[in-house]
């Protein structure tokens, strides 16, 4: 059983910048330190057989620097209980084993990140869970998907990687609940400032910690942030037992990185709206692909739901598959490269990279799709490459 975060004064009550910056840790009783030290240790000396200190034995377990961050996670998301992974995967890996059972049934965006669809489809269910895809946006395909008795979870993705799709959180609550499921919503592209789905009805929130909350391009992990105590022990146990656990060091920067979200995803945001009026106007972009446009068919739900519209663009090259790789070779201060939500610009083909694997299927993306990560550089700067990158 992983270690029940230690209260903090900021947990709740407070703004979201400083439950993101105070809230699962207390300044060190020994030493005064204002940050968690890096706990580098697996075991922990007991004071006689069971006596332990604070509750720590063996770091798969437990770790003081792994309990601060998920208590930090669990203050942001307005969750009762956070789960810090060694990934993405690993967090929904962990998920799925806690929360279905073979013979189960799960439905997942039909437009999901392609790791999730590949565990879905190469893990999940060869183990005895199967799933249906449905586009989260429409709420009739998804109730339709649902199959009494043995759909367990709902999972959604808002927005979805990478077409930036749209589901109405509350609205898929109310299906998933109706039908006895649990609604999941990974919720890596908004992040915790962007959007709190429990707090619009969600039973677990999954992130790639890898990506906004870490926010720096220099670490892998996952969470998974629940309100029910009885979900949270079904997960803390499957933590324990399954051991893809974060450690320390990627535990410290991950929570590093979240002190920052707010102030980091607001200029994300100025960037992409910026650039997205860039993108609208010129000639050699067809679709440009961004919740924050009227003409996007989700805008008005985000609208509701989120805070801001995010740093994640996808757009359409006219001229097709050819020029959108050369578009994505041409740039220099984007960065050609996997992943997302760092400081640095990032630039991508989806059909080629980061969806590779779900080709040929029914998840397919675009071929003249590319993907952009906007990061805080200069605007000007961003504008200007692109600008010589699409020619
Ligand atoms: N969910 C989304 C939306 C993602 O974009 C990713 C990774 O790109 C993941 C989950 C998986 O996370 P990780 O790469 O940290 O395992």
């Amino acid at each position: 059983m992983s270690h029940e975060h230690a209260e903090s004064a900021f947990d709740k009550g407070h703004g979201f910048e400083t439950r993101a910056i105070h809230a699962g840790y207390e300044p060190d009783p020994t030493t005064g330190a204002v940050n968690p030290p890096i706990y580098a240790s697996s075991t922990y000396k007991q004071d006689g057989v069971g006596g332990l200190r604070g509750g720590y034995e063996y770091s798969r377990s437990a770790n003081p620097t792994r309990t601060a961050l998920e208590g930090a996670l669990a203050a942001v998301e307005e969750g009762e209980r956070g789960f810090a992974f060694a990934s993405g995967l690993a967090a929904e890996d962990t998920l799925i084993r806690s929360l279905t059972k073979p013979g189960d049934h799960l439905i997942i965006p039909d437009d999901a990140y392609g790791g999730t669809f590949r565990l879905v489809d190469k893990v999940a269910k060869p183990w005895g869970v199967e799933h249906t895809p449905a586009p989260v946006s429409d709420l009739e395909r998804i109730a339709a998907a649902i199959q009494p008795g043995r759909t367990k979870l709902v999972w959604v993705e808002t927005p979805t990687n990478p077409l930036l799709n749209i589901g109405d959180i509350a609205a898929i609550a109310g299906i998933a609940h109706e039908a006895g499921a649990l609604l999941v919503v990974d919720n890596t592209f908004a992040s915790p400032y962007l959007q709190q789905p429990l707090a619009l009805g969600a039973d677990v929130v999954v992130h790639s910690t890898t990506k906004y909350v870490g926010g720096h391009s220099d670490v892998v992990g996952g969470a998974l942030v629940v309100k029910d105590l009885d979900v949270a022990e079904r997960i803390g146990f499957h933590q324990n037992a399954v051991g893809a656990v974060a450690g320390p060091f990627d535990a410290f920067l991950t929570h590093r990185g979240l002190k920052t979200l707010a102030v980091r995803m607001d200029r994300h945001c100025d960037n992409a709206e910026r650039i997205v009026d860039f993108l609208t106007s010129h000639p050699a972009v067809g679709d440009v692909i961004y919740p924050g446009l009227e003409t996007h068919p989700g805008h008005e739900v985000a609208q509701r739901q989120m805070k801001r519209f995010g740093g994640m663009i996808s757009f359409r090259v006219r001229a097709g598959e050819g020029k959108a790789l050369d578009v994505c070779a041409n740039a220099r201060v984007f960065t050609l490269g996997e992943s997302l939500g760092g400081v640095e610009s990032l630039i991508e083909h989806p059909g080629r990279m980061t969806h590779a694997s779900v080709a040929g299927t029914e998840l397919e993306v675009p071929a003249d799709l590319i993907r952009l990560s906007v990061g805080i550089e200069t605007v000007e700067d961003l504008i200007d490459d692109l600008e010589r990158a699409l020619g």
